[in-house]
């Protein structure tokens, strides 16, 4: 697995790996490596002929400076990991590197950040476009592959991808829990044993509200009841739930046909999100 830490690097290997008419499967990541981002790697791995990981904390994405910080950075672990699911190499960029002049990029995303992580996280989703793109400069993938689990991140993603023009197909891979069925998350790390069993609390609403509406329950009754169920468990502090059209991401109503869940919620100052498909 080779290591690239520059920009003229990784535009050498891409043109080394175009010379030999190979495509390359891009996995983005931050970093602090868990199951969740090599099943994105497996994934990547089946249909194409390379595989490059980035491992890049980007800056532009986090609107709270603290939880930048924070964030965990493992590169000796990660570069073990990606080196042992066979990944042909790991992108790992200085600041500088992605950024040579200030990144100010703002894109219009057409509402799709209108809600939920949108107004929450002001600025993240502008971040998130702009490193990707940066990064799919650089890379020159013809796939993406991103979870599900940030669910909304994957359709802004799709929709801006196209709407640049980037030839670059983009994949979006099941997500992948703990046993407790907690999404998997770099920030797990930061949980205790009984925080995480309170993170649980959200697979386990989830679940329960997929089955109330396939009992017949009305949409905005089922919401209710979620928000309801989440407010009460004791150590869980939501900060919005809600139910929305998988593609546009306007809140579902009663005769919505397709309906995503999508929560965000703090249990011990870990800010944790996580979906599931209700209908
Ligand atoms: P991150 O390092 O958190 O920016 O995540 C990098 C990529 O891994 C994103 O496309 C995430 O959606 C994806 N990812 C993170 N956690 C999971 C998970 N539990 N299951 C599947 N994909 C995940």
């Amino acid at each position: 697995m080779k290591i690239l830490e520059t920009a003229a690097e990784m535009n050498a290997f891409s043109a080394n790996a175009m010379a030999k008419g190979y495509n390359i499967a891009f996995v983005p990541t931050m970093g602090a490596l868990h199951e969740g981002h090599l099943s994105l790697v497996e994934q990547g791995k089946r249909e194409n002929h390379l595989v490059v990981v980035s491992v890049f904390v980007n800056p532009t994405q986090f609107n709270n400076p603290k939880d930048l910080e924070k964030y965990p950075r493992t590169f000796e672990q990660d570069r073990k990991m990606l080196l042992e699911v066979g990944v042909d190499a790991m992108f790992y960029p200085s600041v500088n590197e992605v950024y040579p002049t200030e990144a100010k990029s703002t894109y219009d995303l057409d509402g799709l950040d209108n809600y939920m992580e949108g107004p929450n996280r002001p600025g993240h989703f502008n971040g998130v476009v702009q490193v990707v793109t940066r990064l799919f400069d650089l890379v020159q993938p013809t796939k993406a592959l991103f979870g599900e689990k940030d669910f909304q991140q994957l359709a802004i993603m799709k929709h801006m991808s196209r709407k640049l023009g980037y030839n670059v197909e983009i994949v979006g891979c099941p997500t992948i829990r703990e046993e407790s069925g907690l999404a998997k998350s770099s920030r797990n790390v930061r949980l205790s044993t009984k925080g995480e069993q309170t993170a649980a609390n959200i697979y386990r609403v989830l679940n329960d509200l997929k089955q109330s509406l396939k009992g017949g329950l009305p949409t905005s009754k089922a919401r209710q009841k979620a928000i309801e169920e989440l407010n009460k468990t004791a150590g869980l502090d939501l900060e919005y739930f809600e139910l929305v059209d998988p593609e546009s991401l306007k809140p579902c109503n009663d005769d919505s046909e397709h309906i995503q869940g999508c929560v965000a919620a703090y249990v011990e100052s870990v800010r944790l999100i996580d979906n599931m498909r209700l209908k």
